[in-house]
């Protein structure tokens, strides 16, 4: 009859409540009584990269460990696909979170090979894993090195086996903190090429920290602008380095560049 199909067209027009996949809201965080992250809020949907840029010191950092979990907001909530896993009261801990981290220092395990290093936090059976870590080499182009180590491999290879690796137990969130300034300039806008392809094949919301207008400038779909533990600017970012919203942001611009 006419009515549920009218009912099931109705329901797509209209879609189901979708949430961001990251959401948070009014987080702070005090160290000796001066709020060095000062109520930021944020949203990223699955698919998209979002660059909280700001000078050293802002507050970046502290913010990502909060919602890796690895460090308590003071207050504030953190969602994942609309459910709540941390205030004050209640905090989902790191490893049940999905969360994917990359960072500057993030070493490879040296021990173990390239393989085991993709495979490390994968569940399932040893078919379903060894098909996961050929898939990703695959795509970060280092099929040839699955058996070798990671001391065999050069920088910009250990990084794109960092990456894998992060990203092999499909993370609903991939946080990554400054993850290229250990690289040589030779090297870098390559690999933050590839690391956004990839990044973008994958079914992910990315929260990727610097300080180089840059590097955001380069990867981001939103640009977050951090001064002083406080998000003073947010868009995209054509607009937000068109038209910095205060001086000191004009400032943070022209000084990097
Ligand atoms: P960013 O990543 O933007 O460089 P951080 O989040 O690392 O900034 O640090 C923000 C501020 O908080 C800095 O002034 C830093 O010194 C301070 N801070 C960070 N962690 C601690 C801590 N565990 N104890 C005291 N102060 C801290
Ligand atoms: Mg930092």
């Amino acid at each position: 009859t006419a009515s549920p199909h009218l009912q099931g067209s109705q329901s797509v027009a209209t879609g189901p409540k979708s949430h961001p996949r990251l959401e948070i809201r009014n987080i702070h965080r005090y160290f000796d009584g001066r709020a060095v992250v000062d109520d930021v809020s944020l949203q990223i949907q699955a698919g998209q990269v979002t660059c909280l840029l700001g000078p050293s010191g802002c507050g970046k950092s502290t913010t990502l460990r909060m919602i890796a979990g690895v460090e308590m907001q003071d207050s504030g909530e953190i969602y994942v696909d609309g459910k709540l896993i941390c205030d004050t009261m209640f905090r989902v801990p790191p490893e049940r979170r999905e969360i994917g981290l990359m960072f500057q220092d993030f070493a490879l395990f040296p021990h173990l090979s390239v393989a085991d290093n993709v495979a490390f936090g994968l569940k399932g059976s040893k078919d379903e894993k060894r098909l996961r870590v050929e898939e990703l080499l695959q795509k970060v182009s280092l099929t040839r090195f699955i058996d070798d180590y990671p001391h065999q491999l050069s920088g910009g290879e250990q990084q794109r086996v960092a990456l894998a690796r992060a990203l092999a137990p499909r993370p609903r969130i991939m946080l990554m903190d400054e993850p290229f300034s250990g690289l040589d300039n030779r090297l870098r806008d390559g690999i933050r090429d590839e690391t956004l392809t990839l990044l973008k094949e994958e079914d992910t919301a990315v929260l990727l920290v610097t300080h180089e207008p840059e590097e955001a400038m380069r990867m981001a779909d939103e640009i977050a602008l951090m001064r002083g533990g406080k998000i003073v600017q947010q868009g995209a970012p054509y607009n937000v380095y068109t038209r910095p919203s205060d001086k000191a942001s004009v400032a943070f611009f022209s000084d990097i560049n």
